[in-house]
C-alpha cells in the first residue's frame, strides 16, 4: 500500500508551477484533464491513506509556489479597467484556488521588471505580491518573510496592468508552510503544533525549519515552498517530504 501511495503521489503536482518545466505541469498539453485526474487520484489517496500512513511517517507532497500576485477587486479594476473580472486559467491543488488568465508586470526601484506574473484567485480584500529572494535581488528589493496577509514591513513595489499601475508596500517572501486538515493534524499527531520541521531526501536533502502549520477544513495536505527553497533542495511539485515535530 505504501509503495502504491508513493507512486500515486509522484503522478500528481500541486500549485501554480508551470515555469519549472520539470514536473508534468511544465507541459501545457492536457493540463486541465490532468488536473481533473489529479483531483480524483488525490481523493482516492485520502480514502486509502488511513492505512497507508499507519507506518507513522508524516508524508506530504510539495507544491512549489512560483512568484505570484493576489489582488483585490479594486486593484484588479485599477490595473485592468472598470468592471474587470478574473477569469480562470486552471484550478490549483487546494480546493477553490485557481490561477487567473490575468497577469501583471512588476517593477522595482532599479526599474528592472518581471513580466507576466500570474494573478491567483479568488480575489482577496488586499493586494500581496509573493516573490522569492532571487526575484528580489533582480528587482533590487529586500523582501521580508511574512505569513500571507501579514504585510507589516512589506516592500514597496509597482504593479503594472494594461490599464493602470499601482505602487504599494505589499511585496513579501511567503513563510514556508504546510496545509493540513484537522483530520490530518489528528492522524499525524501534530495537535497544537504551530511550526514544524520538514525533511527532504536526495543528494540535496535539507531540513526546512520554521514551517508554519496552516489548518483548514478544506485543505489537502501539501507543503508550500517558494522557488528558491524548492530549487535548493531539488524539489518539484509532487515530491514527498516528511514532517518532523
Ligand atoms: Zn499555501
Amino acid at each position: 500500500m505504501t509503495l502504491m501511495t508513493e507512486g500515486l503521489f509522484q503522478l500528481k503536482a500541486a500549485s501554480e508551477c508551470s515555469d519549472c518545466q520539470r514536473c508534468w505541469r511544465g507541459s501545457r498539453e492536457g493540463g486541465a484533464e490532468r488536473d481533473r485526474v489529479d483531483r480524483i487520484v488525490q481523493e482516492v489517496i485520502r480514502r486509502v491513506r488511513g492505512e497507508a500512513i499507519e507506518d507513522a511517517r508524516r508524508l506530504v507532497p510539495v507544491g512549489v509556489s512560483v512568484r505570484h500576485v493576489h489582488l483585490s477587486q479594486e486593484a484588479l479594476e485599477h490595473l485592468y479597467g472598470p468592471d474587470s473580472r478574473v477569469t480562470k486559467l486552471r484550478d490549483l491543488y487546494q480546493p477553490g484556488a485557481y490561477s487567473a488568465e490575468q497577469t501583471v508586470t512588476l517593477v522595482g526601484p532599479r526599474m528592472r521588471v518581471i513580466e507576466r506574473v500570474r494573478v491567483l484567485a479568488p480575489l482577496r480584500d488586499y493586494v500581496q505580491v509573493e516573490l522569492a529572494r532571487t526575484d528580489g535581488i533582480l528587482l533590487g528589493m529586500d523582501l521580508p518573510v511574512r505569513d500571507s496577509g501579514q504585510l507589516e514591513g512589506a516592500t514597496l513595489i509597482t504593479l503594472v496592468g494594461p490599464r493602470g499601475a499601482l505602487t504599494l508596500p505589499v511585496a513579501i517572501r511567503a513563510i514556508r508552510h504546510v496545509h493540513l486538515s484537522p483530520a490530518d493534524v489528528q492522524r499525524m499527531g501534530l495537535q497544537g503544533a504551530k511550526k514544524v520541521r520538514i525533511r527532504t531526501t536526495g543528494p540535496k536533502a535539507l531540513l526546512f525549519d520554521n514551517v508554519a502549520v496552516k489548518v483548514g477544513e478544506e485543505y489537502i495536505p501539501e507543503m508550500h515552498l517558494d522557488t528558491d527553497d524548492a530549487n535548493a533542495a531539488d524539489l518539484v511539485c509532487g515530491d514527498q517530504v516528511e514532517i518532523e515535530m
